[in-house]
């Protein structure tokens, strides 16, 4: 099978070869673009701040999912067990004090049973 390019859904993992869903990056079983899919409390998700990434996850989120608060088993950026984020428009996550965060979900809730 020769190599092709696809689009993994961040949310419920699902792979899909379709140009057009690789470029929207759109996932066709959330028919949901993958930028717009809120992050919602329970999600597992992966935070980097200042090159320090710990695993957490999200405790409290708001209903668009770009404020969230993540809980978490570290110390992370002097933040200890829990850190707050926000999502300006450009996409960038950060948290109260203005440091770049990167966010990743890592495990959304399932598809099933939506
Ligand atoms: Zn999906």
């Amino acid at each position: 099978m020769p190599h092709t390019a696809s689009f993994k859904c961040p949310r419920c993992g699902f792979e899909s070869y379709n140009a057009n869903d690789l470029k929207h990056r759109y996932c066709v079983r959330c028919h949901l673009f993958a930028d717009d899919l809120p992050i919602r409390v329970g999600d597992q998700v992966r935070l980097t701040v200042e090159g320090q990434t710990v695993t957490g996850s999200v405790i409290l989120a708001s209903p668009n999912g770009r404020s969230l608060a993540v809980e978490f088993e570290a110390i992370l950026a002097g933040a200890v067990g829990m850190l707050p984020v926000l999502q300006s428009d450009n996409g960038q996550w950060q948290d109260l004090m203005g440091r770049a965060v990167e966010l990743r979900v890592i495990v959304g809730r399932s598809a099933v049973g939506r």
